[in-house]
C-alpha cells in the first residue's frame, strides 16, 4: 500500500507515538479511546487515535441495559459514576405478572448497590450510556489537544474495507476515505464485526455461537399505569416481555426474548440479518394470541423507529488478538445473553507498549472491558 497515514502531529516525540484506529462508535470504542487518552504518561507520547463509524452519526439508541461489578468499577475509573447515576431509568425493581398482568411475585432494587437484584442500582438507556461516554472521549481528547497531544479523530459514515498486516503496521482501506497506515486496529464494531471477518478470515467462519435465543428492543408512548417498575411476563412459548421505564416522562422501553432451540428463526434470518422489516414481521408473529398486552405490543412494533435486533451469541475464537490486531466489547466476546450485564465490555487503562505486544497487552485490556459491559 503506497498512502500512508498522515495523522502523526509533528512533535518531538512522534516516532514513539502510537497511531491506533478503533472501528465502531458504539460503547466499548469510546470507553477505549478515553481510557488511552487518560494515561499518565507524558502528552507527547500519548497515542493517536481514530475512530471510525459507519453511521453518520453514534446512535443514541437502544433501551436498558444494567451495569454492574466490573462495570461499575470502570465508570469510576472513568469518573463518570455521577453523571451515569444521575441519567439511570429509575427502575424500582421487577413484578412477575401472568397473561392478565396479575403479579405473583415481585423485588425491589437495592439502591445502595449493596445486594444485586434483577434491577441493578445502575439502570442506564444504552442510546444515553453511549452519548454520555462519547462526550467523555471528545471531552479527555480537547484536553489532550490543548496541552498540545493529539487526541481523537472521528470517522463517521465510512467503514473498514479490506486490511492486512506486516511485522510493522497495519494496512486499513476504509471505504469511501481509501487507504491509512496505522500501528495497532482494534475491532470494537459489535457483534458481526467487519475487522473479526477480514482479519480472521476464514478462520473466524463458525464463530459465533448462538445462544438459541433472540432479543428484540424498542420503545412505546409511556401509560400512566406503567409506572416506574419493570414487568415482566414469561410466556408458556418460549418468549419473554418486558415493559420497563426509561427515566424519561414519555416513553416506556420494551424487551421481547425469544427462544430459538429449534433453529427455525436463525434460518429465517439467515442472510438478511439487517433487514428490519423482517426482523418486525417475525416478532409480529410470535406476539400473535400472547395475551397480555397483545394490542400495545404490536402497535409499539409497528410503531418503532429505534427497534433493535439481534440474536444472542457467544464469539468463540482461539484467540482475542491476532498480531496488530485486537478486539474489543461484542466483536470478541459476547452480547446481551451474558446476564454479566453491560459489566462484560468497557476496557482498562493502558501502558503504551509497541506493536505486538502492545496488541496482547490490549488484549487482555480488551478482556477485562468486555468482561465490564
Ligand atoms: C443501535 C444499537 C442498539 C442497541 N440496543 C441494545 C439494547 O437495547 N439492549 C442491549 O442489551 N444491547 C443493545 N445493543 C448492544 C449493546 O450496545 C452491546 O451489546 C454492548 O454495549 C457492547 O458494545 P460494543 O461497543 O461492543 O458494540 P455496539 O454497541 O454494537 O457498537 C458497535 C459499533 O460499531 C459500529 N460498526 C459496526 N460495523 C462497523 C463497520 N464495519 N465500520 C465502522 N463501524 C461499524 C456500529 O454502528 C456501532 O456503533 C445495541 C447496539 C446497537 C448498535
Amino acid at each position: 500500500m503506497s498512502t500512508t497515514s498522515t495523522l502523526h502531529s509533528s512533535t518531538t516525540d512522534s516516532r514513539a507515538r502510537q497511531n491506533i484506529l478503533i472501528v465502531g462508535c458504539g460503547i466499548a470504542g469510546p470507553v477505549l479511546a478515553t481510557l488511552l487518552l487518560s494515561s499518565p504518561q507524558s502528552v507527547a507520547s500519548l497515542p493517536q487515535i481514530t475512530i471510525l463509524e459507519r453511521n453518520t452519526a453514534a446512535l443514541g439508541s437502544g433501551q436498558n441495559i444494567d451495569i454492574r461489578g466490573i462495570g461499575k468499577h470502570i465508570i469510576n475509573i472513568l469518573g463518570l459514576t455521577d453523571e451515569i447515576k444521575k441519567a439511570t431509568t429509575g427502575e424500582e425493581g421487577v413484578k412477575i405478572v401472568d397473561a392478565n398482568n396479575r403479579i405473583w411475585a415481585q423485588y425491589a432494587a437495592d439502591k445502595t448497590g449493596k445486594v444485586e437484584t434483577g434491577t441493578s442500582d445502575v439502570e442506564i438507556l444504552r442510546g444515553r450510556l453511549a452519548e454520555i461516554l462519547l462526550a467523555k472521549a471528545k471531552r479527555v481528547s480537547k484536553d489532550v489537544e490543548a496541552r498540545g497531544g493529539p487526541g481523537a479523530k472521528f470517522i463517521f459514515n465510512d467503514s473498514i474495507g479490506h486490511l492486512h498486516q506486516d511485522d510493522d503496521k497495519v494496512h486499513v482501506r476504509l471505504t469511501k476515505a481509501g487507504e491509512r497506515t496505522f500501528d495497532l486496529v482494534v475491532g470494537a464494531d459489535g457483534l458481526h464485526s467487519k475487522t473479526r471477518q477480514l482479519a480472521w478470515g476464514q478462520a473466524q467462519d463458525g464463530c459465533l455461537k448462538h445462544l438459541e435465543m433472540y432479543g428484540a428492543f424498542f420503545s412505546t408512548k409511556k401509560e400512566t399505569a406503567d409506572g416506574e417498575w419493570r414487568s415482566w411476563y414469561h410466556s408458556p412459548r418460549g418468549m419473554s416481555v418486558m415493559l420497563r421505564p426509561s427515566g424519561t416522562k414519555d416513553k416506556s422501553t420494551i424487551l421481547v426474548l425469544l427462544a430459538d432451540k429449534s433453529g427455525a428463526i436463525s434460518r429465517e434470518m439467515e442472510g438478511s440479518e439487517r433487514d428490519v422489516a423482517l426482523q418486525k414481521r417475525l416478532v409480529l408473529e410470535k406476539l400473535e394470541g400472547i395475551s397480555w398486552l397483545e394490542t400495545r405490543l404490536k402497535d409499539a412494533v409497528n410503531a418503532a423507529d429505534d427497534f433493535y435486533f439481534d440474536c444472542a451469541a457467544q464469539v468463540e475464537l482461539n484467540n482475542w488478538s491476532k498480531g496488530r490486531i485486537v478486539l474489543l466489547g461484542d466483536a470478541g466476546y459476547v452480547n446481551f445473553c451474558s446476564f454479566l450485564s453491560l459489566s462484560l465490555k468497557i476496557l482498562a487503562a493502558t501502558a503504551p507498549l509497541h506493536s505486538q505486544a502492545w496488541a496482547r497487552h490490549l488484549h487482555w485490556q480488551a478482556l477485562t472491558i468486555s468482561l465490564a459491559l
